[in-house]
């Protein structure tokens, strides 16, 4: 029993080191995948804006084509005006002309809004794309600084990481998913030692009769208030001593 109680106790020491080498990439990781989903937002809304800009410009392109088709057809009614022979042929062609005349109109119309919806979105383009320069500068510094503080240390946490996997194969299955749960529900201390007679993880004072039982050993106690497992200061010292603490 004190080598299981020794065992999750000294995976615990182990993490508590890996998660020191963690908290001094500080926020970091977090604003990274902050600017990084920030980018791809905004890349998203250029990418929108591109795609209906270029839709704009071929309709428009479109209607000019379809208004110089127009402009054609309505020359050469106006010339077969000269040569009407009845007033049938008269208002047949006056009817194209009138028709021929709105269509023009209205395609015009039609080309004003859209190169006023070109050049809204060419303003909104231009306003997106330094806000994105800026964001980019803003994720290579703390991408370049997150890889320091990695690199800085990157042979000590290749250490702790074969150390625990060492130690993780001597822990029981069940105690494993114990400490794991306790550990990722309790901010990362799932064994403790008793401290001036409380939990040092929670500070809840420990009942004298519980201390005496956890001091014996003999099975796995966790605390009544915070759930962790409690270790003796006895285990404790001697596995620190073990891992050179
Ligand atoms: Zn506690």
């Amino acid at each position: 029993m004190i080598e299981r109680l020794s065992v999750l106790y000294e995976l615990q020491l182990i993490d508590d080191q890996l998660d020191e080498l963690e908290e001094l990439r500080g926020d970091l990781p977090s604003a990274v995948n902050e600017l990084t989903s920030q980018i791809d937002t905004l890349q998203q809304q250029v990418e929108d804006k591109e795609a209906e800009k270029k839709k704009s410009l071929s309709k428009r392109k479109e209607n000019d084509n379809e208004v110089d088709r127009l402009k054609t057809n309505l020359k050469k009614f106006k010339s077969q005006l000269y040569q009407v022979r009845n007033n049938k042929e008269y208002d047949a062609l006056t009817k194209e002309i009138d028709h021929s005349e709105e269509q023009i109109n209205k395609l015009d119309a039609e080309s004003v809004a859209l190169e006023d919806l070109i050049q809204k979105l060419k303003n909104e383009i231009n306003e997106l794309e330094p806000q994105i320069d800026t964001l980019q500068k803003d994720l290579k510094e703390k991408e370049t600084e997150l890889k320091q503080i990695i690199k800085a240390n990157e042979r000590e946490e290749a250490k702790l990481l074969d150390k625990r996997e060492k130690v993780a194969v001597k822990v029981k299955k069940p105690d494993y998913n114990t400490y794991m749960r306790i550990r990722k529900a309790l901010n990362g201390k799932a064994v403790v030692t008793i401290n001036r007679s409380a939990c040092s993880g929670c500070h809840n004072v420990v009942p004298p009769q519980r201390q005496i039982e956890i001091r014996q050993s003999k099975r796995i106690f966790s605390c009544e208030s915070c759930g962790r497992i409690l270790v003796s200061t006895e285990i404790a010292d001697d596995v620190k001593k073990k891992l050179g603490l």
